[in-house]
C-alpha cells in the first residue's frame, strides 16, 4: 500500500496529473488509463505429497504501441491483479523513458515460492506457461524475472514456450542463464545504471564524485552492485543496511568486506568498528547521494523532513510516498525517479532480446558502452525536459514516457 492510496490509484492519479500538464486528449487518456489485455488464469498444480493445488496467476499487458509488452513474473503469496496492473502500466512508462522499443507488462502468481521444492516450482512454472502461451512470444509479449524468479524460472518458460510452437524460441524471455542465451552483464545492469546515474547527477549538481559520501538501504543485487560500483568511481559509501539494520562508518566501508561479513552472519550488521544503526537512522544521515534498494515506501511524510542528503537516487521501486515527494520536492533535494534510476535492467534485457533475435553475443564491454549511452541520454531528456518545466524529476521523465507512448498510440490510429 502507498500510504492510505493503492499503488494503482497513485500510478493512475501520476498519469493523469502528467497527461493533464502535457494537454494529453481526452481520448488517448482513457486508453492508455487502462491495460490492453489482463488475463487471469486457474493452475492447478500437483504437490510432493499428491496433493492437487488450484493457484491463481495473472498477466496484464498494458500497452504494446511502441513494441512488445515487456515485464517481469513474480511469485509471491501478496500478489494481487491490482498491483500487477500499476507494475504492467509502470513498465510501459519505463520502457519509453529509455527510450527502448517495448510496451509494459507484468505477471504473477499467487503462492510462497519459499515454501515450495524446486519440482514443485518447475510443474507451477510449466502450467503458467501452457496457460498464457498464446499472448507471450518473442514479438509479443516477452516476460523477466522478478520477486523470487530467476534465471532458472525464465529456462522453463522459454523450454515449455518453445516445445508448444515447435521451434526453439530463447527470445520469449530475458533473464535467462547464460548457456541457454542470457545476456552478459544482466546481473550488474541494474547496479550499474544507479552508478552511471548517481555520476550523472553529480555532474549536474557540480558535486565531485570523488569522496562524495553515499549511503545505500538495500545489500541484495542492487544495493550490493551499486556500492561496488560507486566504491570503484570514487565514492565513500558511509551506510550500508539490509533488513536485519545497518553499519555506519565516518570513514568509509570496504564492500567487499562488509559482503564476506554478510555471506558468514548473513547480515550486513555487527561489522568490524562500524557503528550499528537502524534502517530509519540511516536514510536521515547526512549525506552527498542517498540511494533506497530495498523496497518501497520507506521515505514517507514522517521522514521526508529529516532527509539531509543532497540527491536521492531510487534504485527500488516506489521507495518515496506521493506526500514525502511533495516534500523532498519543497526542500530542494533532487529525486531520480525509479523509471530512469532502475531501468538499467530493462535495458540489458532489451540487448539480451536483441541477441537472441540476431544470433549474436556481445561482451561484456559492449553491454556496459551501450547501456551507458543509453542511460545518459534518458537522464539528460528527463532533466532539460524538468528544468524547462519547471517540475521534479519524476513529474519529467513520467511526462517524456507518457508523450513518447501517446505519440504512438495516435500515429498507429484507432482500427477498425
Ligand atoms: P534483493 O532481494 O536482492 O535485495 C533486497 C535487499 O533489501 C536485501 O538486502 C534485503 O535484506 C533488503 N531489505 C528487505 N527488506 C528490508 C527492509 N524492511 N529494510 C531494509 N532493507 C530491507 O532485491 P534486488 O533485486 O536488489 O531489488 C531491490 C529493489 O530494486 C527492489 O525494489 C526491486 O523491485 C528493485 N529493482 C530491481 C531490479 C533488478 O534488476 N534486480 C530492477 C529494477 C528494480
Amino acid at each position: 500500500m502507498m500510504s492510505n492510496m493503492s499503488f494503482l490509484s497513485y500510478m493512475i492519479r501520476q498519469f493523469d496529473e502528467a497527461a493533464q500538464a502535457i494537454g494529453l486528449s481526452h481520448d488517448l487518456c482513457d486508453v492508455l488509463r487502462k491495460p490492453e489485455r489482463t488475463v487471469t488464469v486457474s493452475l492447478p498444480c500437483r504437490m510432493d505429497n499428491g496433493e492437487l493445488r488450484v493457484f491463481t496467476g495473472y498477466r496484464v499487458q498494458h500497452n504494446s504501441a511502441r513494441g512488445p509488452y515487456k515485464g517481469g513474473i513474480r511469485y509471491h503469496p501478496d500478489v494481487t491483479l491490482e498491483e500487477v496492473t500499476a507494475l504492467a502500466m509502470l513498465m510501459t512508462w519505463k520502457c519509453a523513458v529509455v527510450d527502448i522499443p517495448f510496451g509494459g507488462a507484468k505477471g504473477g502468481i499467487r503462492c510462497d515460492p519459499k515454501g515450495m521444492s524446486q519440482a514443485e516450482l518447475e510443474r507451477l512454472t510449466r502450467r503458467y506457461t501452457m496457460a498464457i502461451a498464446n499472448i507471450i512470444g518473442p514479438y509479443l509479449d516477452i516476460p523477466a524475472p522478478d520477486i523470487y524468479t530467476d534465471a532458472q524460472i525464465m529456462a522453463w518458460i522459454m523450454d515449455t514456450y518453445s516445445k508448444i510452437k515447435g521451434e526453439l524460441a530463447p527470445a520469449v524471455v530475458t533473464g535467462k542463464p547464460i548457456a541457454l542465451g542470457g545476456s552478459e552483464g544482466r546481473n550488474e545492469a541494474t547496479g550499474m545504471g544507479v552508478a552511471i546515474i548517481t555520476r550523472e547527477v553529480s555532474k549536474y549538481l557540480g558535486k565531485p564524485l570523488k569522496g562524495a559520501k553515499v549511503v545505500i538501504q538495500g545489500f541484495g543485487n542492487v544495493g550490493y552492485m551499486s556500492a561496488k560500483l560507486l566504491q570503484d568511481m570514487g565514492c565513500r559509501i558511509i551506510a550500508v543496511s539490509d533488513s536485519k539494520g545497518g553499519i555506519y562508518s565516518n570513514e568509509q566501508l570496504h564492500v567487499e568486506k562488509v559482503l564476506e561479513n554478510k555471506k558468514m552472519t548473513g547480515s550486513v550488521v555487527n561489522y568490524g568498528k562500524a557503528k550499528n544503526i537502524t534502517n530509519e537512522e540511516l536514510l536521515e544521515l547526512e549525506c552527498d547521494f542517498l540511494i533506497p534498494a530495498a523496497i518501497e515506501n520507506v521515505i514517507t511524510a514522517k521522514n521526508a523532513d529529516n532527509i539531509k542528503a543532497s540527491a536521492i537516487i531510487e534504485a527500488a521501486n516506489g521507495p518515496i510516498t506521493p506526500e514525502a515527494d511533495r516534500i523532498l520536492f519543497e526542500k530542494g533535494i533532487l529525486v531520480v525517479p525509479d523509471i530512469l534510476a532502475s531501468a538499467g535492467g530493462v535495458t540489458v534485457s532489451y540487448f539480451e532480446w536483441v541477441q537472441n533475435l540476431t544470433r549474436t553475443k556481445w561482451s561484456v564491454e559492449e553491454v556496459m558502452a551501450n547501456l551507458e549511452r543509453k542511460m545518459i541520454k534518458a537522464f539528460d531528456e528527463v532533466l532539460r525536459s524538468a528544468k524547462e518545466y519547471e517540475v521534479s524529476a519524476r513529474q519529467a521523465a513520467i511526462t517524456v514516457a507518457i508523450k513518447r507512448v501517446a505519440e504512438a498510440v495516435k500515429a498507429l490510429g484507432n482500427w477498425p
